[in-house]
């Protein structure tokens, strides 16, 4: 048995990222780096206390940004979690 391909994997469910469309329902911003990321294919979410603008979850491409952010979320426009 052969595990799957951590790449494959991405790749099959979101073969071009840069056709994201912010406009579209299912993508998000990722509030660090400003990526767009597809959410059902996000492996990096973070339960947020909603503010103004009413996000309740927050998407990140990669473990470092949730990281950054976790670090200092008001860095980034948002209260502390
Ligand atoms: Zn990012």
């Amino acid at each position: 048995m052969t595990d799957s391909n951590d790449a494959e994997v991405q790749n099959a469910l979101n073969p071009n990222p840069q056709a994201l469309n912010e406009h579209d329902p299912n993508v998000a911003r990722d509030p660090v780096c400003g990526m767009l990321v597809d959410k059902r294919a996000a492996n990096n979410t973070l339960a947020a206390p909603v503010n103004e603008q009413g996000i309740g979850t927050l998407y990140f491409c990669s473990a470092d940004c949730k990281a950054l952010f976790e670090a200092n979320p008001a860095q980034y426009g948002y209260p502390t979690l």
